[in-house]
């Protein structure tokens, strides 16, 4: 089917055709004419399938009719990181050149006053984290009682990241006749929930097998010695002797792990940047930047910060640790095979790693091929055991020294202390960062123009619940505490001295 049979307005056409797309993909196929109807969709598309112009194109043609008006957006799209934000930004100023649409990003690490400054101006089309776009409304800036369609993207890393809460507390702020579309790679028990509960009557578009892996990735794990040095000297190796190595991305599953293995790529004279969450958001622009442009080969990059990232031509993946959580896998070498173009994924295995890897082929639902000696069943249980006989985490590379202690600190301070370090969760440090916490980043003075009583009620749904919104067998996410209805003087830094 042709883009002018989806119902398209002849603008979206024409920036679709100079975009050089022929076709619609199956989830635009789908989709586009649905949401042009004004129905609900339910998605069910990883990234890389076209999903973002599933939205985006009739977005467009629908925010041709009306106007925008101050503090009161149209439309309201939120993603669960601020790269993926700012990925939708980029589609609807690729997408939208014929139009003359003011279109907002709300994203933490970006000045307040900049963004409210925009708001006020009148928006069609706002882009949003979920905590920096409730800190706007907290503060009385912004109106959702305009929304006429809301965007969920990513929903099932919102879940992973402990944003559904405040997911139920902004759809419940939009206007209950808004249009919703919904699009997650995934469908857990708790997304299923959500949207029985806020979609009406949706179509539901599903474009790929649940936790399926493109046939154009060639897969291979790799092993490697357990310390730091050894895994580093695996990738060394694997980089160097990769064929037709354009490009990569490079997982870890720590920043602490990032940082290091950044550095070190460097001294081996690499070309290489560093993509995690405690960089500030000038510093991972940056860093995207040169590795889309071709200026740097290598990004080495934690999953949160890398999460359906589109960079289309990624020719190599490599897992530097063997994710803890399978569908982090399917994520990650999801970066490369994009577009039916040909892709390798190699993962580094430790003898530890083994029932992570069976976990992995169990959710992909086949076997991973070795591209090396395999890791045995054997060695694996021993690994184990000697773990288990050496106290856990002070075994494990790269957990004991120097390396460990920044991550080990924030732990500690969260009061997660005495987990073995495979039930450490990524997901405990990552989302933090990733969230934007709203009481923290700023003194509340200096950030705070609206006199209090003129900021809107709270809401009466309690949004700090997030205990209950975690799929079982899922690890907590730490979280600030929720202290807004204390009074100021009670909230200022207090310095206390030993005697
Ligand atoms: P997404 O799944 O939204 O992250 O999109 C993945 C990639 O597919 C992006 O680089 C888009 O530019 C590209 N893309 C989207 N629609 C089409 C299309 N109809 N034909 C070819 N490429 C497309």
């Amino acid at each position: 089917m042709p883009f002018s049979e989806l119902g398209l307005s002849a603008k979206v056409q024409a920036a679709v055709a100079a975009s050089g797309y022929t076709e619609p993909t199956p989830i635009q196929a789908q989709a586009i004419p649905h949401v042009l109807a004004r129905r609900d969709v339910l998605g069910i598309a990883q990234t890389g399938t076209g999903k973002t112009a599933a939205f985006t194109l009739p977005m467009l043609t629908m925010l041709e009719e009306g106007r925008a008006r101050a503090r009161m957006p149209r439309t309201l799209i939120l993603e669960p990181t601020r790269e993926l934000a700012a990925q939708v930004e980029d589609n609807f100023v690729k997408y939208g050149v014929n139009h003359k649409l003011s279109v907002a990003l709300l994203i933490g690490g970006v000045s307040f006053g900049d963004q409210d400054a925009k708001l006020t101006r009148g928006v069609d089309v706002l882009i949003a984290t979920p905590g920096r776009l409730l800190d706007h409304f907290e503060r009385g800036r912004l109106l959702l009682t305009g929304v006429e369609l809301l965007v969920i993207d990513e929903a099932d890393r919102m879940l992973d990241m402990g944003f559904i809460p405040d997911i139920e507390r902004i759809c419940k702020m939009v206007p209950f006749t808004r249009q919703t579309l919904f699009f997650t790679a995934t469908m857990p028990p708790e997304i299923q929930r959500i949207t029985e509960q806020f979609l009406h009557n949706p179509v539901k578009v599903e474009v790929a097998r649940q936790n399926s892996t493109a046939t154009t990735i060639t897969q291979r794990l790799v092993r490697s010695g357990k310390k730091d040095f050894e895994k580093r000297e695996t990738l060394r190796g694997l980089v160097r002797g990769a064929e037709n190595l354009k490009n990569a991305i490079i997982f870890c599953n720590r920043k602490s792990e990032v940082a290091t293995l950044y550095k070190s790529l460097q001294k081996h004279e690499f070309s290489v940047a560093a993509l995690h969450g405690d960089m500030d958001q000038s510093a991972r622009t940056a860093a995207l930047a040169a590795f889309r442009d071709g200026r740097i080969q290598l990004l080495v990059a934690s999953d949160v910060a890398a999460r359906g990232l589109d960079i289309p031509d990624v020719s190599h993946v490599f897992n530097y640790d063997t994710p803890h959580h399978a569908e982090d896998y399917v994520h990650r070498i999801g970066r490369t095979g994009r577009a039916g173009r040909l892709g390798t994924a190699i993962t580094i295995v430790t003898p530890e790693d083994g029932k992570l890897v069976s976990a992995i082929e169990k959710l992909i639902g086949q076997p991973i091929e070795w591209g090396s000696d395999p890791v045995t069943e054997e060695e694996t249980s021993e690994a184990r055991r000697e773990r288990r006989a050496g106290g856990g985490r002070g075994e494990r590379s790269g957990r004991g020294g120097r390396e460990g202690r920044e991550d080990r600190g924030r732990e500690e301070r969260g009061g997660r202390k005495g987990r073995g370090d495979r039930s450490e969760p990524r997901e405990a440090r990552e989302p933090r960062e990733a969230r934007e916490p709203r009481e923290v980043r700023e003194p509340r003075e200096s950030r705070d123009p609206v006199p209090r009583a003129e900021r809107p009620a709270r809401p009466p749904e309690a949004p700090r619940a997030r205990g209950a919104e975690r799929p079982a067998g899922r690890p907590p996410v730490h979280e600030e505490a929720d202290m807004s209805h204390l009074p100021q003087f009670l909230l200022r830094p207090v310095t206390y001295r030993a005697k």
